[in-house]
């Protein structure tokens, strides 16, 4: 299947070629005919799937033949659960709009308001925004939605994490009823299939991998190791291994700024982004970490949720995350649009819960590789996964371990 069998136009069609695609992702391929042929879509799909240009790119074509957007009015809605997320959707949308003349703007918090009014004057076909910002925008008259003809909700399963439920039914009070709307997910709960009956109709359903099943492009595994001990084997797994490019979730905000400290006195170049630093010094550390003149960014789920960096090699879990599906978006981040990733998750004893759970979401044991000189003295048992006992009816076999020097992790050779 090619993009040209899609439908889209022939602007679409050059601007995508300069950005490498050759051919849609599956995601791409089943939605993009039925977006155009006007159907309302509720899709399972995870950051890395190519989500993105699932639905912007329907979106464009339909807007390129339609009139444009009068002052303050916009004819698509876009929003995301954050800022990064935000001004990386109006990135895409802009440089496959690129021959098009399709308007884009973006609109977050966390900055000033003023330039964004005035942006939003002229009209735009299309605005991307958080769900906050949005509605301090509306109420200062700063944008109308009488000419509405789409609403994509994306990650919306983060957004309803983020509290944002609120917000995003006002949001739905003030649009107008006759639209067509997208929505994506990564995670299908109970609250998110209440939500989808709100707003979608008759939809299109797909999901591109199954819910709850991490990347298959990612090699993942865990290293047992005591609390006391886990910076040092940060800095150990960093030095041996030469990474390049190293992505370090840390589940607090105060956890991030003090691993920071320690690994820039290791000499490893490297910054934290979480929702207490300024929007300004999230983009700039995000811009040097996507440049290569930063070696570790360390990061809160929030702040890291969607985060779009082309072929990210290393991910790192400093932290396990509290909520297990936390850990398949994480990894996510790795193993991207074709690439290989690897994920390591630094485990100690008090964290056996949180491992626990994520072994009954994947429904299976991680493997386990012990590094040389860090071996823990807090044994982390070993989870007997009750649920997965009773779905398969079978034994389980015990998980592999092996034990390294800390280098090559790479090289070496991992049950699948
Ligand atoms: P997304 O799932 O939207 O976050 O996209 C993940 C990455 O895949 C982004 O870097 C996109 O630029 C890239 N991408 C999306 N669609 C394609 C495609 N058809 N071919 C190659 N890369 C793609």
């Amino acid at each position: 299947m090619s993009f040209s069998a899609l439908g889209l136009s022939p602007a679409i069609l050059d601007a995508l070629s300069e950005q490498g695609y050759k051919k849609p992702s599956p995601i791409q391929s089943k939605t993009i005919p039925e977006v155009l042929s006007g159907r309302d879509l509720l899709a399972a799909a995870q950051t890395g799937s190519g989500k993105t240009a699932a639905f912007t790119l329907p979106i464009l074509e339909s807007l390129s033949h339609s009139a444009q957007a009068q002052s303050n009015q916009t004819l698509a809605l876009i929003l995301t659960p954050t800022r990064e997320l935000a001004a990386q959707v109006k990135d895409n949308i802009q440089s496959y709009s690129k021959y098009l003349h399709v308007r884009c703007e973006v609109v977050f918090g966390g900055v000033k308001i003023n330039p964004q009014m005035m942006r939003l004057r002229k009209g735009t076909d299309i605005l991307v925004a958080t769900p906050g910002r949005l509605l301090d925008l509306y109420q200062q008259n700063a944008i109308r939605f009488n000419k509405l003809k789409f609403l994509v909700l994306d990650e919306a399963d983060r957004m309803l994490d983020m509290g944002f439920i609120h917000d995003i039914k006002k949001i739905l009070n003030i649009l107008p009823k006759k639209r067509q709307n997208l929505m994506f997910s990564a995670t299908f709960s109970n609250k998110i299939k209440t939500l989808a009956k709100s707003i979608v109709h008759n939809p299109l359903e797909i999901s591109v991998s199954p819910p709850n099943q991490a990347t298959p492009k990612v090699n993942h595994w865990i290293v047992p190791i005591d609390k006391k001990q886990k910076t040092a084997l940060l800095i150990h797994l960093i030095k041996t291994n030469n990474w390049p490019q190293v992505l370090v979730f840390s589940r607090t905000k105060h956890g991030a700024n003090d691993l920071v400290r320690k690994l820039a006195r290791a000499k490893i170049n490297c910054t934290a982004i979480h929702g207490n630093k300024s929007q300004g010094a999230r983009t700039k550390a995000l811009a040097s970490f996507k440049n290569n003149q930063l070696q570790v960014l360390v990061a809160t789920d929030i702040a890291a949720r969607g985060l779009d960096i082309d072929q990210l090699p290393q991910v790192v879990n400093y932290d396990l995350p509290n909520v297990a599906e936390d850990y398949v978006h994480r990894i996510g981040r790795t193993g991207r649009a074709g690439a290989t990733g690897e994920a390591v998750s630094l485990v100690s004893a008090d964290e056996f819960k949180q491992l626990a759970d994520i072994e009954c979401l994947l429904k299976k044991q991680l493997e386990r590789v012990f590094i040389e000189g860090f071996d823990p003295v807090h044994n982390l048992p070993e989870s007997n996964l009750h649920n997965y006992k009773k779905a398969r009816k079978k034994p389980i076999n015990k998980p592999k371990v092996e034990h390294r020097d800390g280098r090559n992790l790479k090289k070496a050779k991992r049950p699948r």
